[in-house]
């Protein structure tokens, strides 16, 4: 048990750490930026990380659960509670790093740094992991089927964003690929020897369309058509179409998943096609459980620092696959605002947030505010039981 001067002086030390490191972080991050990589290649960023831990003295574990890019680096006593910081580093694809998770790696990194210099005075072990391909590819899914986070006791990471939040709501989501298969034909000569799947794809379309009026109103439905035919002159024997369903919950998402295959049945039922579905990888995202007493601590750091925030965004909510680890592992998905002009996920602007310098000062503080978010959890007495006993309500 720490005194409190013991508690404070610790403190410091967090804090100091990430100041007289900021210029090498900020490096590391921009580094990243400037060498974007998709989801599974992520391994330039995955070596500059694990290089700096090891450097640290972190023991590293680099390629976990069969994922060449994902990596884990731990420092402390073995016999505590386990702490983790979650990094990801992957990009998208033509934008680069338009996520900004370049900021999320080196956030990870810097509050794994920082506890590092103090985590022979506390009980307990820091984990920092690194999750690849958050876009599009479940990384974080497949390292939990893995067992990368057995015996953690919790996890948190930082996002940039618009706004400081949180509890922010991040949905649950599944999706798939509707595929008809009709029956060719000349469009002139003989269209009625012909089956035609694109009417199909029509059919279940304006089904989904329909049935958008009458869902809950934090639902999404989401449908593009990838293949309509091939030429005017022949019916389209081979159509397809992606569909997804958002919503706060999967319980709600499910529900909807059965409805829209109700759409798609309907379709083929319409003009005889032959219907197959095949259900997205990885079987799409949970909803982000934000962890209360953690997130509340984290309130609290991110106020010590002279940042206001609100629990939930003002921002419409995405997905991501933190959704998984959220409901495998006590853990927090804060939002950190990183630019002051107005932009959003995804795009040039929040890539160009992505560099500034005003994003990684928020990278630094959010970095400063995770890291004694986890001392707080290895120190106070019942906040890790308080953690653990919300987690069990989910
Ligand atoms: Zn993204
Ligand atoms: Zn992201």
């Amino acid at each position: 048990m720490l005194t409190p001067s013991e508690y404070t002086q610790i403190e410091n030390e967090i804090i100091a750490a990430i100041d007289q490191a900021s210029a090498e972080l900020i490096d590391i991050s921009r580094d990243i930026h400037a060498h974007p990589e998709v989801m599974f290649t992520e391994r330039y960023a995955s070596a500059k990380l694990t290089g700096k831990l090891a450097e640290l003295g972190f023991e590293v574990e680099r390629g976990m659960a069969g994922l060449e890019t994902a990596f884990v680096g731990r420092t402390g006593n073995t016999s505590g509670p386990v702490i983790g910081f979650v990094a990801e580093y992957d990009a998208l694809p033509q934008i680069g790093h338009a996520c900004g998770h370049n900021l999320i790696g080196t956030a990870a990194l810097a509050a794994g740094w920082a506890m590092s210099k103090v985590i022979d005075r506390l009980p307990g072990q820091i984990a920092v992991f690194g999750t690849p391909a958050e876009e599009g590819g479940n990384g974080k899914g497949k390292m939990i089927d893995g067992g990368a986070f057995k015996g953690v006791d919790a996890v948190m990471m930082m996002h940039g964003a618009m706004e400081n939040a949180t509890k922010p709501v991040f949905l649950a989501v599944k999706g798939m690929e509707v595929i008809y298969h009709g029956k060719p034909s000349h469009a002139a000569a003989s269209p009625e020897a012909g089956v035609n799947a694109l009417d199909a794809v029509v059919q279940m379309y304006n089904g989904i369309a329909a049935m958008r009026q009458q869902v809950r109103s934090d639902a999404r439905i989401h449908c593009i058509i990838t293949n309509g035919g091939t030429a005017g002159n022949i019916i389209p024997d081979y159509a397809s179409a992606r569909v997804a369903a958002r919503a706060l919950d999967m319980d709600y998402v499910d529900e909807l998943m059965a409805r829209l295959k109700g759409c798609a049945e309907a379709g083929a039922l319409a003009t005889g096609a032959r219907l197959e579905l095949k259900i997205a990888h990885g079987g799409g995202a949970f909803d982000v459980a934000s962890n209360n007493p953690m997130a509340d601590v984290f309130g609290e750091k991110l106020n010590r620092f002279g940042l206001s925030y609100t629990e939930r965004q003002k921002d419409g909510p995405a997905s991501t696959d933190f959704g998984i680890l959220s409901h495998t592992v006590p853990g927090i998905h804060p939002l950190i605002q990183i630019a002051d002009f107005p932009t959003t996920w995804h795009t040039d602007g929040f890539r160009e947030a992505a560099w500034s310098d005003r994003g990684h000062e928020a990278m630094l503080t959010a970095a400063k505010c995770m890291a004694l978010t986890a001392l707080d959890l290895l120190v106070k007495p019942g906040l890790l039981e308080a953690t653990k006993a919300d987690f069990a309500k989910l």
